[in-house]
């Protein structure tokens, strides 16, 4: 997708923002926000311009983020090469922060050392989670066992260094939540949420947050925008898993942080509020959780 293409369309976003759609005036009077009417600020809280995908055009990509109103990008680390190249990343650009983590799927065959790495780079300026870890059931790559195994000693990692947890699920409800109940983890994120809204509740109960990617905007995802209208505002988080799980209409192409708008277009409307006002709201949340 071209630069003008892209542009043009943060120039739409901001055009409904600050048109007021789903904003009453009763809510843009003073002391509502702290944002002038019309500013968009989103934080992308789960990226993957560490991934090879975006090494030919990256300094296109984060111009077009912040074309949209992205004001911040937390790149996830899936494995020791791209956990490295998230730190890297974050380093060189003020406008990024890194988590690092061994995804459930690449737990096959980790040693101690790899351990150590990780630990090492956990440490670094602008490490804000551990993650992604967690359990995929889906992809049966890796035996339940080896996953869980790794998920708990990754846990630990967190909790020794004080930071929130970015948690992926796939398939795999049940266990997840007994892992997170068990090792007690109360600061963190179910990201990229596939569940109905028992499992949201189970989730907040634990004291975690909840994130949204572009799936909230697929039209079979009925369930989820169910669950999304009850999770309350200060729990949600957005993201894009970029270059995964591009908006409904984007589908088809690489996801990018500059297209989180659509999504937090259909969490506004679900909710009831204006974009900006969910900007805000999640802003905060994700400053709040990742000490950013
Ligand atoms: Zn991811």
């Amino acid at each position: 997708m071209s630069l003008a293409t892209t542009s043009s369309l943060s120039t739409i976003f901001l055009c409904r923002g600050s048109s007021g759609v789903e904003r009453g005036p009763e809510k843009a009077g003073v002391g509502s926000s702290i944002l002038p009417l019309g500013t968009l600020m989103f934080i992308d809280t789960h990226s993957h311009l560490n991934f090879p995908d975006f090494s030919e055009d990256y300094p296109d990509v984060i111009a077009r983020a912040k074309k949209a109103g992205i004001v911040a990008i937390i790149n996830v680390g899936a494995d020791l090469p791209t956990s490295k190249r998230a730190v890297d990343l974050a380093q060189k650009d003020d406008f990024c922060y890194a988590t690092v983590g061994i995804h459930p799927t690449n737990t096959n065959n980790l040693k101690e050392e790899d351990y150590q790495k990780l630990e090492e780079l956990a440490k670094s300026r602008k490490v804000v989670a551990v993650g992604e870890i967690g359990l995929d059931y889906f992809h049966n790559s890796t035996p339940k066992e080896i996953q869980k195994r790794n998920f708990e000693r990754q846990i630990l990692l967190a909790k020794k260094l004080n930071l929130p947890v970015i948690v992926h699920n796939r398939d795999a409800h049940q266990d997840v939540l007994a892992v997170l109940e068990e090792k007690e983890v109360k600061r963190g994120v179910m990201h990229c949420f596939s569940g109905d809204i028992n499992l949201a509740k189970k989730v907040l109960s634990l004291g975690l947050h909840i994130s949204f990617t572009g799936n909230l905007t697929y039209k079979k995802n009925e369930g989820l925008r169910a669950a999304a209208k009850e999770i309350p505002l200060k729990k949600l988080l957005l993201e894009t898993d970029c270059p995964y799980l591009p908006p409904q209409s984007r589908r088809g192409i690489r996801n990018e942080p500059g297209f989180l708008t659509y999504t937090a277009e259909a969490l506004a409307r679900i909710k009831g509020i204006s974009l900006e006002e969910l900007g805000e709201i999640t802003t905060n949340n994700a400053r709040e959780l990742f000490k950013l």
